[in-house]
């Protein structure tokens, strides 16, 4: 069967493409045609046409997913799996020791495999690109969910030309490059695997697109999907800020490793809420009022920065361990710590810098990340290169014990170590060099298309030596590989700041709560609840913790009357100034048990306190270095 009438017969009325398909002619490249008009519905629908000899074939559905860090490939929703060559249908075994390959026998005459298979999105779930991605407006589209390619593949070198069909009015954007479009169906030029899952699709019936850098090369494009027209809002000021982020990347890294890039942003309440980053292109997934909700807005604010800076630190320059050939060779996650730590750093930073932030929101964020850290027991037994390690672990895992088990802490620790890492290059140099310097350094260089230049931790040690000499390699080891029990929060005190407490809830915690639905007191009474009550976790060795309280129990009553946030927060002020102890009704499966928690410390959150001893670096480190767009 040629490749124009295998096309032909998968979609008999599109016929705009027939031609074009035929000119490709290639006989080693994949034909993969996605039909996604029953995406509201919650399903994909997918043909692909693979090149093959006679004689035994395994072929694999990718299984290591770049930036998730972990075999997140969602196996278990790929359905309607058939295998045809000839008119002829071939039989098929998943392997036993591997639920990601199938082994079949291609027929004698025959040059090519027909595959059919489906891919069922889950309707409500948080696992990253694998978790919920359709709604009745919109569908979020990762290629890797409906593809196979056969074993011994490099994804960098066996190309992929896909198709997709769309629901009818439907718009979409992505950084795959066009070959042609017509009444709904898209027909995109033929990639690499490699590039084919590095730049996912976003399509929907509420859609826009803004030019961000009007007239500039390489252009930038800020694409939204929403589930609302309304949600398209986007204010002038922000629009700024965006344009701003992309000038304040220019200035930071001094040079761009893409041809052009895209803000892939998805806003619904019904999605999984997460950043992908690619090489042209970040999947932003955020709640549908993120535009018009001055919480959301800043809540979310650093997600598109962090995943730009990616473009940079993850996708052009990559930790060895993390950039694997082929989907299936296992991750190893050890320098997620600069991966993920310097990008959390440099996001935080680029957000602020852009304006997207205040000094104010910047400040309370880094005062919530290091009190938390700093009052983490897990520290004590896990030193943070065991975080990084067992990402593909701690990803998933529950929130409850989160504090003695400790979870992706390379993100939050990581920002303090690299700030860190900032002060002590300002002042080693007296002022004349920064961070931004080993940025240029490590992820400047020549401009030009999407590449991998992989790195060694050595590596990252060397160039931060040509910036500013120093024992790095010291400096690490002890912040990331030996345990610690204390947070690093010598970036902060160096800044010329304090981490203290104050009894008001910051406003960024207060937003979180309100999104969130979680109510905060794990630095007084040791304790997060969630709206029903369910005590979400406790702090080991916390005054809740003594009291008799665990994870999983559910608050009942504080002090005899029916549990609400405000009415716990009213009874730990109030037991500032009392004797007695505050009580808490829980429930323990089907047990009921009054817990006495002996605190009379008053309310407590993080703040960053100004050390007046000091010169202010923080607010020196965060000033935009770009010009105004
Ligand atoms: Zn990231």
């Amino acid at each position: 069967m040629t490749i124009a009438t295998f096309r032909s017969r998968l979609f008999s009325l599109i016929c705009s493409f027939v031609a074009a398909a035929a000119a490709l002619g290639q006989d080693s490249t994949v034909e993969l045609v996605v039909d996604a008009t029953d995406a509201p519905l919650q399903i994909l629908h997918a043909r692909l046409q693979i090149p093959a000899q006679p004689g035994k074939l395994t072929l694999l559905y990718p299984k290591w997913i770049p930036g998730e860090h972990g075999p997140t490939g969602p196996i278990t929703d790929l359905a309607g799996l058939k295998f045809n060559a000839g008119g002829k249908p071939i039989q098929w075994k998943r392997e036993a020791d591997n639920m990601y390959a199938f082994d079949l026998e291609v027929p004698a005459g025959a040059s090519a495999v027909e595959i059919a298979l489906d891919f069922l999105f889950p309707p409500s779930s948080d696992d990253f690109s694998s978790g919920a991605s359709s709604t009745a407006r919109l569908v979020d589209l990762n290629w890797n969910q409906v593809l196979l390619y056969p074993k011994g593949a490099k994804a960098g070198q066996i190309q992929y030309a896909a198709t997709l069909r769309l629901p009818p009015a439907w718009k979409f954007a992505t950084a795959l490059p066009l070959a042609s479009q017509s009444a709904g169906v898209v027909e995109f030029s033929p990639v690499s695997l490699e590039t084919l899952v590095d730049s996912p699709v976003i399509a929907g019936a509420h859609f826009r697109t803004v030019e961000l850098t009007p007239g500039a090369q390489p252009p930038h494009f800020l694409d939204i999907v929403a589930d609302s027209a309304a949600a398209l809002e986007l204010k002038p000021d922000d629009q700024r800020r965006f344009s701003q982020l992309v000038a304040e990347t220019g200035a930071l890294f001094g040079a761009r490793h893409y041809r052009d890039y895209h803000f892939l942003l998805t806003l619904s309440d019904h999605v999984a809420h997460f950043g992908l980053e690619h090489h042209e292109s970040s999947d932003d997934r955020l709640g549908e009022r993120f535009l018009i909700d001055d919480d959301l807005r800043k809540l979310g604010a650093a997600l598109l920065p962090h995943e730009m800076a990616h473009s940079w630190n993850g996708k052009y320059r990559r930790p060895a361990g993390l950039a694997t050939p082929d989907f299936q060779e296992p991750m190893k996650g050890e320098l997620l710590w600069v991966y993920e730590g310097l990008t959390e750093y440099l996001g935080y930073l680029l957000a602020v810098r852009s304006g997207l932030w205040t000094n104010e929101s910047y400040r309370q964020t880094l005062a919530l990340e290091a009190a938390r850290l700093d009052e983490q027991p897990g520290r004590a037994w896990r030193p943070l290169a065991d975080t990084t390690i067992a990402a593909q672990l701690l990803y998933s895992a529950r929130r409850e014990g989160a504090a003695w088990r400790r979870g992706v802490d390379f993100y939050p620790e990581g920002d303090l170590i690299w700030l860190e890492a900032e002060v002590l290059i300002r002042q080693q140099t007296q002022g004349r060099r920064s961070l931004g310097d080993f940025c240029k350094k490590f992820y400047g260089g020549q401009s030009g298309p999407p590449r991998v230049v992989t790195y060694t931790f050595d590596d990252v040690i060397a160039a931060l030596n040509e910036v500013a000499p120093y024992d790095w390699r010291q400096f690490f080891q002890t912040r990331v590989y030996a345990t610690n029990p204390r947070a690093p929060l010598g970036g902060i005190e160096g800044a010329g700041w304090r981490l203290a407490y104050t009894n008001t809830v910051p406003d960024m915690l207060k937003a979180a709560e309100s999104a969130h639905k979680f109510t905060d007191l794990s630095f007084s009474l040791g304790l997060i609840i969630k709206e029903d009550g369910t005590i979400q976790d406790v702090i080991p060795n916390s005054p809740a913790h003594k009291a008799g309280i665990g994870p999983a129990m559910k608050l009942l009553a504080v002090n005899g009357r029916r549990w609400t946030p405000e009415i716990l927060r009213a009874a730990v002020k109030a037991a500032q100034t009392d004797t007695a102890p505050v009580e808490l009704l829980v429930e323990n499966d089907d047990y009921f048990k009054a817990c006495k928690v002996d605190y009379h410390g008053g309310e407590k959150y993080p703040v960053l306190e100004r050390d007046a001893t000091k010169p202010d670096l923080l607010t020196e480190i965060i000033k935009p270095l770009a010009a105004p767009p």
